[in-house]
């Protein structure tokens, strides 16, 4: 399937089942409850079209194809705000990484339910002292017979109290083993001993969780990798972020920045959505040429850094533009549509944070890709 052809069959798709009517109403798009249960509904359906399993090979319940359809798909979906890009992105995150390190038999049977919006998967990564710092991390995996017991706090585990399964990085080394003795696994959410508790954040949202792990028992066939190997599947899972996911992410701004365009009256809007016009097409030139990298079967490097710097900026500034532009709207209206507004620009402010902050990005541009002195 190549990908002028996918993109007409899903927009003809989207057309035949009510265009922008598929978009859910933003009275409701505050409650996380009912974006995923709207999520959910619309993956069912293109799962059962077929346009869901595009991208992903046929062990996974795919179609096969480059995860070029997939970004396509997210683009079309997102671009017109019929899923919202951070729920969406989940199985995007953490997909790749357990079809490529999972067991074929996990593989084959919770795949499918992913791709057809069963499941919800989260990503029990960071702690509470282990952000940027990730290989400093205190949750520990023990072995048990054949399986292992996890134990430790997650945090900011995004939508795990709505989650079936979880990636979890967890030390399987020495204390001080580093990222060397780190594992990762794909625990099932509702095994004996997890508790999601739900975190609201300056959006007024409750989308992410600290996320406790008590004695909690995981089967030997869980393991993702080796043992020790979890790092490797970290790294995996942050370089995939950079594929599909920002992609999307582009055209989410990109359908919010039109909507502005009417309101720019005066030469300062005028200026400011031009720059933020000019930031999201200099992005989006560079995540292309990621896209098709990544349909080569090649994952991005540190290079990707620089997608992650600019798309984290632009977000920011397409919502900047939006609060100056609704002239005091973005503060105090509370019909939906305003209060949609505010969620949005509360949240473009975690742009800078989520998948890694922008200060690590540009270490990672100097040290990596410039070559500079640590240090200077
Ligand atoms: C909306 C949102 C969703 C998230 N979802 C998830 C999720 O689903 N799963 C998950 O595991 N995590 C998730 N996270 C957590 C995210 O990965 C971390 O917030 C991020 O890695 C930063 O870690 P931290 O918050 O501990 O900040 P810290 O690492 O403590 O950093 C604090 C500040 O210090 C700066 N800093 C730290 N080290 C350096 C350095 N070496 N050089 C220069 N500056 C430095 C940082 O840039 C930052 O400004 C989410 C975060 C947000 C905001």
């Amino acid at each position: 399937m190549q990908t002028a052809e996918f993109r007409a069959a899903v927009v003809s798709w989207i057309d035949d089942h009510g265009g922008q009517e598929l978009a859910l109403s933003p009275d409701r798009s505050g409650s996380i409850d009912a974006v995923l249960g709207h999520q959910r509904r619309i993956q069912r359906m293109l799962f059962d079209a077929g346009l869901m399993r595009w991208g992903w090979p046929e062990r996974a319940g795919g179609l096969g194809g480059t995860p070029a359809l997939r970004a396509v798909l997210g683009e079309e979906l997102t671009g017109r705000a019929i899923v919202h890009t951070a729920p969406w992105s989940m199985h995007e995150v953490l997909g790749p990484a357990v079809l490529e390190f999972g067991p074929p038999d996990l593989v084959a049977d919770a795949f499918p339910r992913l791709l057809r919006g069963e499941e919800i998967w989260c990503q029990g990564f960071s702690e509470p002292d282990a952000g940027s710092d990730l290989g400093s991390l205190r949750t520990t995996a023990t072995r048990d017979g054949d399986g292992w017991v996890i134990n430790g706090e997650k945090l900011w585990t995004s939508f795990a109290h709505h989650a079936s399964r979880c990636v979890v990085l967890a030390r399987t080394g020495e204390p001080r083993s580093g990222s060397r003795g780190v594992s990762a696994f794909l625990v099932d959410m509702d095994t004996p001993g997890i508790t999601a508790s739900p975190l609201r954040t300056m959006a007024d949202v409750d989308e992410f969780c600290s996320t406790s792990f008590l004695n909690v028992a995981v089967p030997a066939n869980r393991l993702l990798g080796s043992p020790g190997g979890g790092w490797q599947v970290a790294q995996y899972i942050l370089s995939c972020e950079r594929g599909p996911i920002f992609w999307q992410r582009g055209a989410w701004l990109g359908h919010h920045l039109a909507k502005l365009v009417p309101a720019a009256r005066d030469a300062r809007s005028q200026a400011l959505v031009g720059d933020a016009f000019q930031q999201l097409w200099a992005f989006r030139a560079r995540s292309m040429a990621t896209q098709r990298q990544i349909a080569q079967g090649n994952l991005p490097g540190p290079e990707a850094s620089v997608d992650k710097i600019m798309i984290a900026a632009t977000d920011q500034a397409v919502f900047d533009a939006a609060r100056e532009l609704l002239d005091g709207g973005l503060e105090t209206d509370d019909s939906p549509a305003g209060a949609a507004w505010r969620r949005e620009w509360a949240y473009s402010r975690a742009a800078t944070i989520y998948g890694g902050t922008s200060e690590i990005q540009k270490d990672i541009v100097s040290l990596r890709l410039l070559g500079l002195p640590r240090g200077a």
